[in-house]
């Protein structure tokens, strides 16, 4: 089936078709490093993980790059006052960015910009919208003349006449007085030289305006039409519009063919921001003992990627737990995979349960990227798996095939291999019992045997005797 995907564009859900056959180019905002990501930002940067896995699956080859913000007015402001250079500033919060992504098991990007890495390609693309009459410039500063553009708006459907610039509270900061008129947004910044962050252009000391990053370095990289740009959903305006009127002014080619916004990650007072304080790390979840795979499954399934989620902690307990079964039928395939077969000639039901699976699951991805209608197939194959197996309905046939859904499901999904290759180890206790448990069935002491059992459950341990011998797994 062919991927289909929504693309804010054209407000339609519609296939995705990159430029150059079987490759995507694949632009993705990336943080403003001044502080921790929280997990709203992970949210989204897991949407954008989840949808370069979905083009992957497909045989696409993706080029995917982020930015990095590593000089705006919020980095300034708080280097100034700690007394640091920029770089010495933004290196930890880049740092614990990257860790996070390791953490969640996001796919790294093919490259990661930084902003002042890239001042060079941003002069020039000033000086090109300069030469062009879409930009003037005016005491140091340097606008983009919004006028000069008429399908500005075009993504979020703007009526343009009565835009206000202050539509975020970012753009306050960019906000510059001496403008022709309100709407018109900072290209280039006035500054001086030996500012914290400041470089000399032809016109004059000053520093970019964090649009255009973007569009420098994401045509820089991947040309000047690119296949798909993503960020969260308050990136669409006015950030997007702005990278969209700057770069299709400058080449005069469209510069966005697909468009995708995930929408924001909540909390009872509203949706997470490093301005409202509101916010929650990864590495507090960590710290309060949730596993960071529970936090990719639960960001990831809790709701589809254009719908709001309202975090409350206690999901991660659920969440916890599902991935832990996911896990334990994995390796309960991977263990009955090498397993005898069932008699000569027996048909194995397992196999079509799990290629069935395997095609709903696919089925619901290409739909717009529907992970919690597609994951609720891969556990109608864990619950029939279990069933199935425990009845010794199913061999190492069906076990396989089940097996070989499961990494279908996973490299979208990206907890459950990392989940199942966990060492798991007993407590003194827990070993204890389990070895208490196994001499009473060695003493054939069955109601011992049945109490120690019902102990291990009440304490989460599932014991499970097979012909091979006692197994046992958390639940
Ligand atoms: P920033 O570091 O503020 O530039 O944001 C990085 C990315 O996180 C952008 O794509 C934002 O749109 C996205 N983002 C910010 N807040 C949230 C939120 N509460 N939920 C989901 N994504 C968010
Ligand atoms: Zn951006």
């Amino acid at each position: 089936m062919p991927f289909k995907l929504f693309n804010t564009m054209s407000g339609e859900i519609e296939v995705l078709q990159p430029l150059q056959t079987g490759r995507v180019g694949m632009y993705t905002c990336g943080p403003t490093v001044h502080d921790q990501a929280h997990i709203g930002n992970l949210r989204t940067y897991l949407a954008e993980d989840l949808l370069r896995r979905h083009l992957e699956a497909h045989g696409l080859k993706v080029t995917q790059v982020m930015n990095i913000t590593d000089v705006d007015d919020k980095i300034i402001e708080k280097a100034s006052a700690a007394g640091s250079g920029l770089d010495d500033f933004t290196a930890p919060f880049m740092a614990a960015f990257f860790l996070d992504l390791e953490r969640l098991n996001i796919q790294p990007a093919h490259h990661y910009p930084r902003a002042t890495g890239y001042i060079k390609p941003m002069i020039e693309l000033v000086q090109r919208l300069l030469d062009s009459g879409h930009a003037y410039s005016s005491e140091g500063s340097v606008y983009f003349r919004i006028s000069s553009f008429p399908n500005y708006g075009r993504l979020t459907h703007l009526d343009t006449a009565g835009l206000k610039a202050g539509g975020s509270g970012r753009i306050d900061s960019d906000e510059y007085e001496a403008k022709e008129t309100v709407r018109d947004f900072a290209l280039w910044k006035a500054g001086a030289k030996g500012d914290l962050a400041a470089w000399d252009s032809p016109f004059g000391w000053g520093r970019p305006g964090w649009h255009l990053e973007c569009s420098a370095m994401a045509m820089d990289k991947l040309g000047e039409s690119l296949d798909l740009h993503c960020g969260g959903v308050d990136n669409k305006f006015p950030h997007h519009e702005n990278e969209i009127a700057q770069s299709e002014a400058a080449t005069g080619k469209t510069f966005v063919r697909h468009w995708f916004h995930p929408e924001h990650l909540l909390v009872a007072s509203g949706k997470m921001a490093k301005s409202q304080r509101n916010f929650v790390t990864l590495t507090t979840l960590m710290e309060r003992g949730h596993d960071p795979l529970a936090v990719r499954f639960l960001l990831l399934t809790g709701a589809h990627y254009r719908h709001k989620f309202q975090f409350k902690e206690d999901l991660l307990v659920e969440a916890e737990k599902d991935v832990e079964r996911l896990a334990a039928f994995w390796k309960r395939c991977a263990q009955a995979a090498s397993e005898h077969p069932l008699s000569e000639g027996a048909a194995d039901p397992l196999i079509a349960v799990a290629q069935r699976a395997g095609r709903q699951f696919e089925a619901a991805l290409d739909d717009d990227l529907n992970l919690p209608d597609a994951i609720a197939a891969a556990f109608d194959l864990l619950r029939e798996g279990n069933r199935l197996l425990d009845k010794g309905l199913a061999g190492p046939e069906g076990a396989g095939a089940a097996l070989a859904s499961l990494r279908l499901v996973d490299s979208r999904l990206g907890v459950i291999e990392r989940r199942a290759a966990v060492e798991e180890v007993l407590t003194d206790m827990e070993d204890d019992l389990l070895r208490r448990r196994e001499q009473a069935r060695r003493d054939r002491d069955y109601a011992a045997s049945d109490r120690l059992r019902d102990e291990l459950l009440a304490i989460g341990i599932q014991v499970e005797d097979t012909k091979d011998g006692t197994r046992w797994h958390r639940i």
